[in-house]
């Protein structure tokens, strides 16, 4: 068993604070164990909890297992050759982990693979169009698209151009707004940071407090644990396909361990953090100005 830090998930009683502490989680992984072929084991027993309404952030070393278990959660495993070998997941009470990826995307989860994967020949709209084919009805879609169009006012500029074109930290965007379009419950978003810089990384957090904000729950894989643990309200740590560390993220973020094994706690990345935070806060800034704009 992982040690946990403060209140856990599905937990009754008293947090640190005092407070009864007691939610309904809406994904539950259970002793989930996947392999690769037959040799390659990519997670053993994991055990993880997504309280309602809320950010997951999933931190871990290359090969921890990271990308494994959103492949899991979004039933893409079998693309990759990968096989689920015990333990079930459940989403709003329901098992998904036996469901053709198509099926789970219906049931409202929606994963933004790592490497952003936009479809780089067709134009930011047709990208955009693309991801509400899986909306419920043109209402949805109307509604998701004013979402996406709110959250991404660069992406309604660049509609005519094609994706290929655009920066790393815009691909990112539309990888996130085409997810949006199909109105998910929950979205899977693997390094959504990879590759960008300080200031992009920053803006993109604010993207997920935003969309969390909205009602939306959100998991985030991230080497980025800094950004991560920022936007997170819950977080678990993977090493070697096992979870190593769960719990509140600001209490994990306080963990000596934590701090050495994932947040450096060197010059460079404290700059790097104030950078992104900076960013976040100008970005957040612009949002509220540009509504009252409206
Ligand atoms: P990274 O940050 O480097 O992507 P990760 O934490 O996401 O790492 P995974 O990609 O989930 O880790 O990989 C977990 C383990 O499974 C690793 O040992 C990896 O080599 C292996 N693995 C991942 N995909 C495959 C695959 N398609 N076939 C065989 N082994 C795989």
């Amino acid at each position: 068993m992982a040690p946990t830090m403060g209140a856990r998930g599905g937990d009754r009683g008293d947090s640190e604070l005092g407070v009864e502490t007691e939610w309904t989680a809406v994904l539950i992984v259970k002793g989930l164990s996947v392999r690769y072929g037959r040799s390659v084991r990519a997670l053993e027993d994991v055990d993880v909890e997504l309280p309602d309404d809320a950010v997951l952030a999933v931190l871990g070393g290359n090969g921890a297992g990271k990308s494994t278990l959103l492949r899991a959660i979004s039933g893409t495993l079998k693309l990759h050759r990968g096989a689920v070998t015990a333990g079930e997941i459940t989403f709003e009470g329901e098992r998904i982990d036996r469901l053709d990826p198509a099926l789970v995307v219906r049931r409202g989860v929606v994963a933004v693979p790592e490497g952003r994967q936009v479809f780089a020949r067709m134009t930011v709209e047709e990208n955009l169009r693309a991801g509400g084919l899986g909306a419920r009805d043109a209402r949805a879609r109307t509604a998701a698209r004013e979402r996406v169009r709110e959250l991404f006012p660069v992406l309604a500029e660049r509609a005519s151009q094609r994706a290929g074109l655009l920066s790393g930290g815009e691909q990112q965007m539309l990888a996130i707004g085409r997810a949006l379009m199909s109105g998910p419950k929950l979205l899977l978003l693997d390094e959504p940071s990879l590759g960008l810089a300080p200031q992009m990384v920053g803006r993109i957090g604010a993207i997920i407090k935003e969309i969390h904000d909205q009602g939306t729950a959100v998991v985030v894989v991230e080497q980025n644990a800094t950004m991560a643990l920022r936007v997170a309200q819950h977080a678990v740590a993977l090493e070697v396909g096992r979870v190593a560390l769960s719990g509140p993220a600001g209490a994990l973020a306080e963990s000596d361990e934590v701090q050495r094994l994932y947040l450096g706690g060197h010059a460079e990345s404290e700059e790097q953090a104030a950078a992104e935070a900076r960013a976040a806060e100008a970005h957040a800034v612009g949002r509220r100005l540009a509504r009252w704009g409206s």
